[in-house]
């Protein structure tokens, strides 16, 4: 039982797809992977701009237009033959989203969105699934919907995991004892029939969610990089990468904003004790790194960067010393409004929370707390996390940057800081 991720770079052009395949060639005979896919390329983003133009009541004709030559593009290269069926299974789903972006109306945002977004992964495993049997590659295409049951928290759904799992562990191992299998990432389905999905960079959650139902001996997740890396390269210089952590710390590299992997990935992982390997699709034949049950001495400090930040602070109206009532009036409001906490702390007589930035969400929260607090908020901003810190690599990154708000404990350093002239760090 083999589980196999390929994201959108894997995805991201005909050279890519015939790499993928060398891949799944290299499996033995009788291994039947089930491969989990992300929507090619760029295509997510191509598919917000297209349903954010449509929502504003705007042209979208020109965006859709610009996603399928790019798709197009990649079937001609891919499929020689004109009358291949994957054309019409393409058009199809291409008729599709033009027909929901044409019902959009200016409301219910989230929900219409994942109506939208979610088309992406459907191409990109359809146009996998054919062209993997065209290299005489035999799988099934399954429709990841029919498996991943979830409540309406568009565009973030929550799991019914019960329902998944005897999903799942009943139906697809006579599937993958026959051939392997391609499925899509990142989307679900409520129970009365509406698509949803999981948060943007969700398929690695979805293979992560499909391992565990499957009681897989391993998920690998396949990158643009070696492995885990201590920082993003292409923002950090000198980046090393992990041969092996712990479950723990990857689940908390990802929760500082670590983007090799969705922050849901490991723990699902960890509760069954399913090792994680992030290899580079480049270089398959190296090892990448292992995610999974050890000891190990404290690693190399991960330096983490999260864009877009915003920070707000709530000041008591009266000079008041804030209360824990008022603290919590000030936690429902962001749990309504989703917005999530990176980072925080209080003084006498004021609050200060960063936070991703969504400007909609502050406006909201804003206005449901203006009779309680004076509220202020600051960005863009960025937030650096430096785990396992020492000395020189605090000293390395704080240098020369306006630092608005710090924090440390013994093994964690954060500080939201102005975003730096230069990008690299
Ligand atoms: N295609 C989705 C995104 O770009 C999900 C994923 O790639 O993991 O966010
Ligand atoms: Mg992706």
């Amino acid at each position: 039982m083999i589980v196999y991720k390929f994201g959108g770079a894997s995805v991201k052009d005909a050279a890519a797809f015939r790499n993928l395949f060398q891949i799944l060639r290299g499996l033995p005979k009788n291994a039947n992977p089930l491969v989990v896919v992300s929507a090619m390329g760029k295509t997510t983003n191509a598919l917000e701009m297209c349903f954010g133009q449509a929502f504003k009541g705007e042209s979208y004709a020109a965006a859709v237009q610009e996603t399928r030559q790019y798709h197009d593009q990649i079937l001609r290269e891919l499929f020689p033959d004109p009358n291949h069926h994957v054309y019409e299974a393409v058009s199809s789903q291409f008729a599709q989203l033009e027909k929901t972006l044409h019902q959009t109306q200016p409301r219910e945002f989230d929900r219409q969105y994942d109506q939208v977004i979610s088309i992406g992964e459907l191409l990109s495993s359809l146009i996998l699934h054919h062209y993997l049997c065209q290299q005489g590659y035999q799988n099934q295409w399954l429709d990841a919907r029919d498996y991943l049951r979830t409540d309406d928290t568009w565009r973030e759904a929550r799991l019914d995991w019960a329902w998944t799992e005897r999903e799942i562990a009943s139906k697809l191992p006579p599937i993958l004892e026959k051939m392997a299998a391609v499925t899509q990432g990142f989307i679900g389905r409520t129970a009365n029939g509406q698509t949803t999905t999981l948060g943007r960079e969700g398929s690695d959650f979805s293979a992560a969610i499909f391992a565990y139902c499957l009681q897989a001996p391993a998920l690998t997740i396949w990158k643009d990089v070696p492995g885990l890396l201590n920082a993003d390269p292409k923002l950090f210089k000198d980046t090393i990468r992990y041969d092996e952590i712990a479950y723990q710390e990857a689940i908390e590299m990802a929760y500082y904003g670590a983007s090799v992997i969705h922050p849901k990935t490991v723990q699902p992982l960890a509760k069954r004790g399913i090792p994680l390997y992030i290899k580079s699709f480049l270089h398959p034949e190296e090892p990448g790194t292992v995610i999974h049950n050890c000891q190990h001495d404290r690693i190399a400090p991960a330096y983490i960067l999260k864009q877009n930040q915003c920070l707000l602070s709530f000041h008591t109206k009266d000079l008041g010393f804030i209360t824990e009532q008022q603290l919590g009036t000030i936690f429902q409001a962001m749990g309504r409004y989703r917005l999530k906490i990176n980072m925080m702390q209080n003084s006498a007589i004021s609050f200060s929370a960063c936070v991703d930035f969504d400007q909609a969400r502050i406006d909201g929260l804003k206005a449901d707390l203006a009779t309680e607090f004076n509220i202020l908020y600051n960005q863009p901003l960025w937030l650096y996390t430096i785990k396992n810190y020492d000395e020189p690599s605090l000293e390395k990154l704080t240098a020369g940057k306006e630092i608005l708000l710090e924090q440390r404990s013994r093994l964690t350093f954060q500080f939201v800081c102005r975003p730096p002239e230069s990008k690299k760090s």
